[in-house]
């Protein structure tokens, strides 16, 4: 009998150029490596892919540390399967697809650092707007170096984590003293990941035309923020509570191969920059990108933002380079955020801070309710797409803020 080719139907932006790697876990299973594919996750493991043990654990890391050619060797096999018609080739997959309701998506990899940039060109120069509106939005540094942070990589969360309401300090400007509470301007950061799969030595910065040697994939990435706490705190050393409360990412991280035909011409850089940040070609990659937002009475989501990765002023190589500039070493499963993307036209934010000018222009939502930031029972979806390729979707829903710092509490 001669069967027909795997339908692969219904695997809109997960089809054969995508083959996103994930951690799932089955009912009283222990996690592993699989691979999206369509409304299915490709079981790595009952697949027989070799060398069996990486997939065997619930992290990328151990993959990731087979390096570039064990990456492209594993993709060129999964799609050589997938593609078959042969028919054991055919039973083999069908045999190890999940159907994508019945796995829970784990943490996809045990993130090492988290490095925050603030890329973005539109974003800064509105952040710059909001918070100095008498001085020149960008600061002298900006087109010198891509702006980035240390951030708290313990805190970094998977896809459809519920996210709690942080409390801290804040000071309002027009307060006396700080005071003690929720946050009451807690905000969403679009942002884009990546992880870092080859590390790098101590004392050798890498040069700018090597930086991509590192990078195994990408990932979309929600840089929650507490307006208010990171306003009275980050002066002198930076955010610090306002941030570290939690990041989100997708479940699934898109190998850079995957990536790599929608890298496009980026706009000249002026001033150019230092010889340590030119690459032999200025590139961004294309991924349009949204914010979605749905109230806890909003049966789907609003689209609050489209924009782009293309709007990203110094790209990944750029930032890699300047990270390990000073003999830093890139550790594998560092994550590296581009900071939030926004695009110069106002429904091209990449955060409510943005969107609403700060609070002054609150967002009207389909519910018929209002939103300058965050409310409770909100959830934030964010998207990314490039051509036939959906980078895996970032979900956080807003939880309400312990009562005097115990769950539940009255
Ligand atoms: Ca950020």
């Amino acid at each position: 009998m001669n069967a027909a080719p795997l339908d692969l139907t219904g695997s809109d932006g997960f089809g054969l150029e995508h083959l996103p790697y994930g951690v799932f876990r089955r009912h009283g299973e222990c996690g592993r490596v699989g691979v999206a594919v369509g409304e299915h996750v490709l079981d790595l493991v009952a697949l027989g892919v070799e060398p069996a043990g990486p997939f065997a654990v619930p992290r990328l890391n151990e993959f990731m540390a087979l390096g570039p050619c064990a990456w492209a060797a594993t993709r060129a096999t999964l799609q050589a399967l997938l593609r078959s018609d042969e028919r054991r080739a055919r039973t083999r997959v069908e045999s190890s697809l999940v159907p994508i309701g019945e796995v829970e998506l784990l943490l996809p990899f045990e993130v090492a650092d988290y490095v925050d940039f603030y890329s973005s060109l539109d974003h800064a120069t509105n952040l710059g707007r909001l918070f100095r509106p008498d001085a020149e939005p960008l600061l002298p540094n900006w087109r010198h170096l891509p702006v980035g942070y240390h951030g708290r990589a313990g805190t970094v969360v998977v896809s459809g984590t519920p996210v709690r309401r942080p409390r801290g300090q804040s000071k309002a400007p027009d307060a006396s003293a700080p005071s003690f509470g929720p946050t009451r301007r807690l905000d969403l950061e679009l942002e884009l990941g990546f992880v870092v799969g080859v590390p790098s030595e101590l004392g050798e910065p890498v040069p700018v035309g090597r930086a991509l040697e590192h990078v195994f994939g990408v990932v979309l990435v929600n840089d929650w923020s507490a307006r208010d706490i990171q306003a009275w705190e980050y002066q002198p050393l930076g955010p610090f509570l306002g941030k570290s409360f939690a990041t989100s990412i997708g479940a699934w991280v898109t190998p850079l191969e995957a990536l790599l035909p929608y890298r496009v011409a980026a706009e000249p850089q002026e001033p150019a920059p230092p010889a340590y940040l030119q690459g032999a070609e200025h590139w961004v990659l294309d991924i349009a990108l949204e914010v979605g937002l749905r109230s806890a009475g909003m049966a789907e989501p609003d689209v609050i933002s489209r924009t782009s990765s293309r709007n990203l002023y110094w790209n990944v190589e750029q930032q890699i380079a300047h990270a390990t500039v000073n003999g830093a070493r890139l550790r594998r499963g560092d994550l590296l955020a581009s900071g939030t993307i926004s695009g110069p036209q106002a429904g091209a934010r990449g955060s409510l801070i943005e969107l609403t000018w700060n609070g002054a222009e609150p967002l009207a939502l389909s519910d018929g309710s209002t939103r300058t930031f965050l409310a409770d029972g909100d959830e934030v979806i964010l998207r990314g797409r490039a051509g036939p390729i959906a980078l895996g979707e970032v979900r956080g829903r807003i939880e309400p803020a312990l009562a005097n710092g115990r769950p539940g509490a009255p």
